[in-house]
Order: C-alpha cells, then sequence, then structure tokens
C-alpha cells in the first residue's frame, strides 16, 4: 500500500499540497535550467507545444508533478483547486522570470547601444580631424613627404609632389627615390639626414634653365614606445632666398673691396704725422692722432671681417685642407694669446690628449676660430680667472670635440640663440677700458668656418658661472665620406 492511497482528511490534504508546492518548485528549478535547451521536456506526452507569446498561466504542469497528482487519491474538486493553485504559482513564477529577462535584455541592448553612438561620434570626431589636418597639408607652401619605416611614401602634398617631380598616385607605397630620374634629385632623397640637420642641394631645372636650391629638414616619427616607424622631410624651395643672399654678398664684398684703398691711404697718412716727419704735434693733436688711428684700425678690423664673412657665406672661401695634428693648432694658438692673458692676470693652459687622429683641415682657418674663441674668453674673463682649451675625441669615434672654457661672466639664457648671428655684441660695457672693442662678426664668421669643414659648434654658459664654447671637426673630411 502506498502513501497515496491512505483516504485524505482536510489536514493531509493540506500537507499532501506543501510537499507537492516543494516537489514543485524544485521541479520548476530543474525544468527553468534544462529548459535552455529542451523546451519541449514538460509536456505531456501527445501534446503539442504552445505558441510563442501565449500567456504564461497556461504553463503545463511538470510531468513529475502531474504523475503525482494522479496517483494522490483527491476528490476531482481537490484536484481542480490543486491544479488552479499550482497553475497559478507556475505563471507567477514564469512571468517574474520573463519581466526579469526582459529587463536585463533592455539594459543590455540600451547599453549597448549607448556604446555604439560613442563610438559613432568619435569615428565622425576623428574623420573630421584628418581631413582638417590634410586640407592644412595640401594646402602648405612647403613641400611634406612622409615615408615609413621601409622608406616607402605613405604621405605627399601637392607641393612636394611639384618640387619633385612626381605623382603623388604613382609613388604611394614605393620608395621615395624610385623612378627619380635626376641624378641630383635621387642622391637627395636617398639619404635624407636622419638627425634632422638640413640639406641642401642645387637641382638644375630643365624647363628654366636656371637652378633651383631645394631645402629639406627631417625629423624621425617614433611611436608611443620610442620605436622608428618613418620619416617626414620638408621640402622648401629657396632659390629665390639664395639669389638675395648672393646680391648681399656681391654688394658687401663689392663696397668693402673698394672702402680698403682709402683706407689704406688714410693709415699711412696717419702714421707718418705720428712720427713727426710731417711736423712737430701737440700732446692735444697726439692723442686725437692716437684716437683717430685706434678707430681707423677698428675700422679696418671690421672691413676685413665682413670681406671674410661675405666670401665665407657666398662658398667663396677655398679650404686649404691638409692632415693636421689638432693639438699643434691649439698649442701654437695658446703661445700666441698667453701674453695678454697673462697681462690680465688670466691663467690660459690647454690639455690635449697626445693620442688624436689627423684631422684633414685648413689650420690657418681653424687658428682663426680658435684665436676669437680663446680673446673672447681673455676679454669676458677677470683677473684671477683661467681658460682651459681641451680636446678629445667625441663619443662614437667619428669626431674630434674642441672645448674653450672660462671662468668669466657667462651669457645670459635668453642671449644664448643670437651668439652667433652677425654684429652681436652682448656685453660690450664688460670689457676693460682701453681694450679693442669687436666688431660683433668673430662668432659669425667662426661659425661659417666650422661648418665650411663640415662640423658643428655650441655653446655652454651661464651668467655668472663662465662659458664652454665647443666646436666638433669630423675625423674624414666630407669630401672623403661623398659618394
Ligand atoms: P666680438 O668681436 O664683439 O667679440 P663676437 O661675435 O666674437 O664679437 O662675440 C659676440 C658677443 O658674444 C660678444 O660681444 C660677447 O657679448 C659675447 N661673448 C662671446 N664670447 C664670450 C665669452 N667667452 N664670455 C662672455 N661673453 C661672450
Amino acid at each position: 500500500m502506498s502513501i497515496l492511497d491512505i483516504p485524505l482528511g482536510p489536514m493531509q490534504f493540506m500537507a499532501v499540497t506543501a510537499v507537492v508546492v516543494v516537489a514543485f518548485t524544485v521541479a520548476m528549478i530543474l525544468s527553468y535550467i534544462s529548459q535552455q535547451n529542451r523546451p519541449l521536456g514538460y509536456l505531456r506526452r501527445g501534446e503539442r507545444p504552445e505558441p510563442a507569446g501565449e500567456s504564461p498561466a497556461d504553463e503545463p504542469l511538470p510531468p513529475a508533478v502531474l504523475q503525482e497528482m494522479e496517483h494522490a487519491r483527491l476528490s476531482a474538486s481537490q484536484r481542480q483547486r490543486l491544479s488552479a493553485v499550482l497553475s497559478g504559482l507556475v505563471s507567477q513564477q514564469v512571468a517574474a522570470k520573463v519581466s526579469a529577462v526582459k529587463h536585463e535584455l533592455n539594459r543590455v541592448v540600451e547599453e549597448k547601444t549607448r556604446e555604439a553612438m560613442v563610438v559613432k561620434q568619435k569615428y565622425h570626431d576623428t574623420l573630421a580631424h584628418k581631413e582638417q589636418t590634410e586640407a592644412v597639408l595640401r594646402s602648405m607652401a612647403e613641400g611634406l613627404v612622409v615615408v615609413n619605416q621601409q622608406g616607402e611614401v605613405v604621405f605627399l602634398n601637392p607641393a612636394a609632389e611639384k618640387l619633385l617631380g612626381v605623382d603623388k598616385q604613382e609613388k604611394l607605397g614605393k620608395p621615395l627615390n624610385e623612378g627619380l630620374q635626376d641624378e641630383q634629385l635621387l642622391s637627395f632623397v636617398k639619404q635624407p639626414s636622419a638627425d634632422g640637420r638640413e640639406k641642401e642641394i642645387e637641382l638644375d631645372s630643365k624647363q628654366a634653365q636656371s637652378k633651383r636650391v631645394l631645402r629639406s629638414s627631417n625629423a624621425v616619427i617614433e611611436d608611443e614606445h620610442g620605436k622608428t616607424v618613418g620619416m617626414v622631410s620638408v621640402l622648401t624651395d629657396v632659390t629665390k632666398q639664395r639669389e638675395l643672399d648672393r646680391l648681399k654678398s656681391d654688394f658687401v664684398s663689392g663696397v668693402t673691396h673698394e672702402l680698403r684703398t682709402p683706407l689704406v691711404a688714410m693709415k699711412h697718412s696717419l702714421a707718418v704725422m705720428g712720427e713727426a716727419s710731417a711736423g712737430e704735434l701737440s700732446e692735444t693733436q697726439k692723442n686725437f692722432l692716437s684716437i683717430t688711428q685706434r678707430n681707423l684700425d677698428r675700422l679696418n678690423a671690421m672691413i676685413n671681417d665682413l670681406l671674410d664673412l661675405a666670401k665665407l657665406e657666398a662658398k667663396k672661401v677655398e679650404l686649404r685642407r691638409e692632415p693636421t695634428a689638432i693639438q699643434a693648432v691649439i698649442q701654437r694658438t695658446c703661445e700666441t694669446l698667453r701674453a695678454w692673458a697673462t697681462s690680465k692676470g688670466v691663467r690660459l693652459t690647454a690639455q690635449t690628449p697626445e693620442a688624436l687622429p689627423a684631422l684633414s683641415l685648413d689650420p690657418a682657418r681653424i687658428e682663426q676660430v680658435l684665436t676669437n674663441l680663446i680673446g673672447n674668453a681673455v676679454k669676458f674673463t677677470p683677473p684671477d680667472g683661467s681658460i682651459t682649451v681641451e680636446a678629445k675625441l667625441a663619443e662614437g669615434g667619428g669626431e674630434v670635440e674642441v672645448s674653450v672654457t672660462d671662468t668669466g661672466q657667462g651669457i645670459a639664457k635668453e642671449d644664448l640663440p643670437k651668439l652667433f648671428q652677425k654684429f652681436q655684441q652682448l656685453q660690450a660695457g664688460a670689457r676693460r677700458a682701453g681694450e679693442a672693442k669687436g666688431t660683433g662678426l668673430g662668432l659669425a664668421i667662426t661659425k661659417e668656418i666650422v661648418e665650411l669643414h663640415g662640423g658643428r659648434i655650441w655653446v655652454e654658459s651661464e651668467q655668472g658661472k663662465g662659458s664652454r664654447f665647443a666646436f666638433s671637426l669630423p675625423v674624414a673630411s666630407p669630401s672623403d665620406t661623398k659618394g
């Protein structure tokens, strides 16, 4: 006899109902899990599945529950009540589940829609920025070429197309030098200077029968990890500027040359007057004569400097290169200037290692550079100060670095960029009375000479803490490395 065969009173009926409800709830949980894969699992045998969208109250009872109900000895009305209670419970739970899932689905859909809108907006903004940047680059007067790490062109603006005489559509994705006929142009784009230094070449323009001068300045493009990913070159047509420079240089050298002749005559006349062979001079006259002679000397020095600079700028100076030990040039210059430094109470020493490679340079011109740098150091260093001239092989061994360090008054930070420009005299008042005033051209000449040798010049200084002027000279001369 099974428990279901026992006739039920009202209390027993309630107990059976409770058992069935618990069994049903467990069955519901299991049913929910299995429904994911087996939607027809709870249908009575032979029953058809409910169409989608049917009321949850019509949900069929799980077979286990129906079986229990059949075995229970319930009257028809009890079964009906139990069935109604269970059906209500099923509907409630299913409705709650459906509403929770719907709610979750709505939330996910809303979130995804919001995210998609943000992405779309960002895409449009980026596109607008890209178009704006490209419009600016397209309208630039300078040519702009961007190449990737393999040297293939990734961007070329119309000005670059014109300057290089190439077609953008044919060049994109290909090496910049591929298909270039002009040999000079080829050498120009073949080795863009990666250190960003400006590079200039002259091109013979076939159409206009005139020379074109292009200047390129390059910069390496790095990603956020500092890895080189390409290079950008800005090309400028400096033909007109070069022509103006040439006219100016010609004018300056012409005028200064013409000024020299009367100056020489004046100098001789004053010398004769000073020797008193043209008559005895009073003390006041002698004084005036000495002032005139000093200023004449200064004028002469300025004219010589101007003439020198004009020639250097016009690249009309031929260097007389010869294998030279830089130590010997330094020693010689120091010996010449030591008496002057000592008279001012300034110590001048040279520190040069013996083992330095011989350099191919013009010794007279490098002596001119050193004379100017050491001369300035003597002028701007007070008594009891010191000047040290050093030479050493720079890191990498490709250059020799020569420096002149003083313990003088130093240079203000804001004045440093102007220093190598023409006619810059920053601290003229700091010299000793009676000392010859400079021309303000010395450092400009010095820079031209160093650059003509293929080197660089720079200065490190702080006001009140002395200065260090340094220049580098390549171990192999530029002509040796050509090709
Ligand atoms: P100048 O012939 O007048 O000396 P330079 O071109 O040689 O012309 O120098 C330009 C200016 O740079 C100087 O007038 C001076 O103000 C500054 N200068 C150059 N060297 C030094 C130095 N060692 N210490 C301080 N100032 C310097």
